[in-house]
């Protein structure tokens, strides 16, 4: 079951690691100064990539969770 897919990242030809979905990964590629090739619903990342984009969903996260923990 094991497909190969290429990093999403545009200029980046690496073998994906992780794939994630294009809702989750598009609103983060500005942050880290990174642009998708592909539009597709899934996005690829390599290992390298997947390593700038992680510290950004976590911070993302931490986000949601205290937007959706307070009572504005
Ligand atoms: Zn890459």
């Amino acid at each position: 079951m094991k497909q190969t897919h290429s990093c999403s990242v545009e200029g980046c030809g690496n073998p994906a690691a992780r794939s994630f979905s294009q809702e989750e990964i598009a609103k983060i590629m500005p942050k880290v100064g990174l642009s998708l090739q592909s539009s597709g619903k899934k996005v690829y990342l390599c290992e390298k990539h997947y390593k700038q984009v992680k510290k950004e969903l976590k911070k993302q996260k931490k986000l949601e969770k205290i937007r959706h923990g307070l009572p504005f």
